[in-house]
């Protein structure tokens, strides 16, 4: 798998962005082992129909995905600052991986590991979540290392994991929503976000089931909706309880699921009652009939579903206000049954994968967590060292920034496949921190908004440029082939690691071989959560994706390998697409109710900012923008930021169509045009947050966590919008 195509031979791969992971092929049309940008420029997506989840289908980002290969602007070769004040001046690897080095252990030295942080990405392989934690671990002994991924669907997984004692973000495959009867989707637009995926929805509808969408915005999504409530934001975790009321009230309860299947009902019932349905009107906006008629969609299903996005996970109640629509899910009976149950839509492309192997502040391969000694005992024993070598937990990834060049905080970074000027909450305030580190080093493709403030910029490869694993939103891990070669001054993260724990004084060395950490890796998830060790580069190819937990070694397979991966069977484990049908994965088996209660955002309106601000994203670029922002059709498609607002606001403000707005919040000033639409509540404004400068929509947003996950509040803040003369 490490080796590039031949010419015009069409290579099976997975998109480099978001958690569908839709599959292509790639046809590279230069001879193999072709290098630089010629490699790159040639190489072109082809249909690839055979893969389930999108046929075929892809978005304009993954169909212009190739177009980074080639781009002038990637970056080919090392930068290094070499003067305080100075530019970044090309440099070559020996004298980058260097300055790497001494940089980390000269705060090492000074300060002690944890004055040495680690920054990861759900976007990056599974190999190389897994390494980037090993490496922060060991080789730094910091326990300084967390991961954007903290602000992508961190509150979904913490609300999975306490209801059914494992987080899997779909515990059913995507191919269930167009089977089942009703979809609730909360605070997701996949129309934009991953349309390919909208299939699932129209074709539900089609066979006759009910979709409804809850979202403050109408969103393209939402136009295809049976039903579309719009609550204020914020609210979604009253919607729910409001919902959770009725179906009581109306005798809806499967009370032989709820007796047989879950714990703690009585407190979860009566934290509903508390929200009658009129009061859930008042908090939420949504009138208590529409209110009615969801219950009904979703009760007189069948089977049904609740999905929920970043809306409801993105708030500093984002736990509770998952666990909301969970527990409407088990009072209905509508999980741990076929064609039924609660799932999170994850966004980066290993959103899930990148949740599961190490880079998380908390926990260790195989979704196991770092607290635990039994999982301290066996992953030592895969990395040769004792469990006390091993740091305890860290800080949560916003807490992490914000710490940065503090006393007690990490005074030099490694930073990996993120963007967080752009993409962290009140970003004014984490590039200042960023800034104030003693050394920052930046692995990335592109010379990113955060790569500009590095002392060292290293240039590693591209999705198609090397071959590794993701595992997608539906819990698949699959594969990612190297098609093409990378350009010669650039090396892959694997290698980066490899070189830096050489010159940190890591004897043991670190694989660069992906399939080699892939077996590690396998090793270290053995008997964890996330249980990857039956799963092999060879089943992923032949079975075009395995479903977690793979607990056994297919036979032949993984039987070299020292370590508990367990013996095997005479039957390769299948695999698991649908999770929790006979049990679920708590001590007892029973999944858990927990009790929630509405509660205010962390930030509500007032006399200075009487609007709120919600986020998000738009169809032609992704995330942060660093690569999207940097492909000519996509920023052709959205040049930039803008405003989102209702006609009344609108014309109470005396702004027109696309006339410059100010967004003001308790942090800061955003400017972009106004976009005038009725699809939003009058008492809202909307902004994408791919952009930086005037227009950057993360100047404005609310750090509060939520006290569970750790996860910021981008989903809601106070505001007020002003004409924007002079700006
Ligand atoms: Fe790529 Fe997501 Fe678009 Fe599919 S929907 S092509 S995975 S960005």
């Amino acid at each position: 798998p490490g080796t590039p195509s031949a010419v015009g031979v069409p290579v099976d791969t997975h998109c480099p962005y978001c958690a569908l992971q839709c599959g292509m092929s790639l046809r590279p049309g230069t001879s193999a082992g072709a290098q630089a940008a010629d490699a790159g420029a040639s190489v072109e997506v082809v249909e690839r129909t055979a893969f389930d989840v999108n046929r075929g289908a892809l978005c304009g980002k993954g169909r212009t995905a190739p177009a980074l290969l080639s781009s002038g602007v990637r970056l080919t070769g090392p930068l290094v600052r070499r003067h305080p004040g100075g530019g970044l001046e090309p440099a070559s690897w020996e004298e980058a991986l260097d300055r790497v080095a001494a940089g980390l252990s000269g705060v090492r030295t000074a300060h002690g590991p944890d004055a040495v942080g680690v920054f990861g990405g759900g976007g990056l392989t599974n190999e190389k979540a897994y390494l980037l934690g090993k490496f922060a671990r060991l080789v730094l002994g910091t326990s300084q290392i967390d991961y954007n991924g903290r602000f992508c669907m961190s509150s979904a997984a913490a609300a999975h994991n306490r209801a059914f004692g494992l987080d899997r973000g779909l515990p059913f495959p995507l191919a269930d929503v167009a089977r089942t009867g009703c979809v609730i989707l909360v605070g997701s637009n996949p129309a934009e976000t991953m349309p390919p995926a909208l299939r699932y929805f129209t074709e539900l509808r089609e066979r006759g089931g009910k979709l409804v969408v809850i979202d403050p915005r109408r969103t393209r999504t939402a136009e295809h909706a049976d039903l579309h409530l719009a609550p204020r934001p914020g609210t979604d975790l009253a919607l729910a309880l409001g919902m959770l009321h009725l179906v009581v009230a109306e005798g809806r309860v499967d009370e032989e699921f709820v007796a047989a299947r879950t714990t703690g009902w009585p407190a979860a019932r009566a934290a509903a009652m508390a929200h009658w349905p009129e009061l859930v009107e008042r908090i939420t906006g949504v009138p208590v009939p529409a209110l009615r008629e969801a219950v009904a969609m979703f009760c007189d299903a069948g089977s049904s579903m609740v999905l929920t996005a970043r809306g409801p996970e993105q708030q500093s109640k984002g736990t509770d206000t998952v666990g909301a629509w969970i527990n409407l899910c088990l009072a209905t009976g509508r999980a741990g049954r076929p064609l039924s149950g609660y799932g999170c839509l994850t966004g980066q492309g290993n959103g899930q994968g990148g949740r599961e192997h190490g880079q998380k502040a908390d926990q260790l391969p195989g979704y196991r967590r770092l607290d635990d000694p039994a999982a301290r005992e066996h992953v030592a024993r895969v990395w040769g060292v004792e469990p006390e070598v091993l740091p305890g937990p860290g800080r949560s990834a916003y807490e992490l920034l914000d710490a940065l060049g503090t006393d007690g905080g990490p005074r030099a970074l490694l930073l990996s496949g993120s963007n967080p000027v752009v993409s962290a909450p009140h970003a004014a305030h984490v590039e200042e921190r960023i800034a104030s580190l003693d050394f920052l080093a930046v692995c990335d493709v592109v010379l990113s908004e955060t790569a500009e403030l590095a002392d060292v910029v290293l240039p590693v490869a591209q999705w198609a440029e090397e071959t590794g694993t993701v595992t997608s939103l539906e819990g698949r891990v699959l594969l990612r082939r190297r098609a093409v070669a990378a350009p010669p001054g650039v090396r892959t993260d694997l290698e980066v690691l490899n070189a830096l724990a050489a010159r940190l004084g890591w004897e043991k060395g670190f694989p660069t071989d992906p399939e080699e950490v892939f077996d590690e890796l396998r090793r270290a998830s053995a008997g964890g959560p996330a249980d990857y060790s039956g799963i092999t580069y060879r089943r992923i190819a032949e079975e075009d994706g395995v479903f977690w937990p793979c607990p056994e070694a297919p036979a032949g397979e993984g039987t070299d390998v020292p370590g508990p991966v367990p013996a095997p069977g005479p039957v390769p484990h299948p695999g698991t697409p649908r999770l929790f049908l006979d049990r679920f994965a708590t001590p007892d088996g029973r999944a858990r109710f927990v009790p929630v209660t509405h509660r205010p955002s962390a930030e509500e309106p007032d006399a200075g900012h009487p609007l709120l601000l919600t986020t998000g994203r738009v169809l032609a670029q992704y995330q942060s923008g660093a690569q999207t922002r940097r492909v000519a059709e996509l920023n052709d498609a959205a040049p930039g930021p803008f405003v989102q607002l209702h006609p009344r606001l609108a014309e109470r403000i005396g702004v027109a169509e696309g006339e410059p707005v100010a967004v003001v919040s308790r942090r800061g000033r955003a400017v972009a045009p106004a976009r005038i639409t009725p699809g939003i509540r009058p008492d809202t404004v909307f902004m994408p947050f791919h952009w930086p400068g005037a227009g950057r929509a993360n100047t404005l947003t609310n750090p509060a966590l939520d006290p569970t996950s750790r996860m910021p509040e981008f989903k809601v803040c106070a505001v007020r919008v002003e004409r924007a003369d002079g700006d």
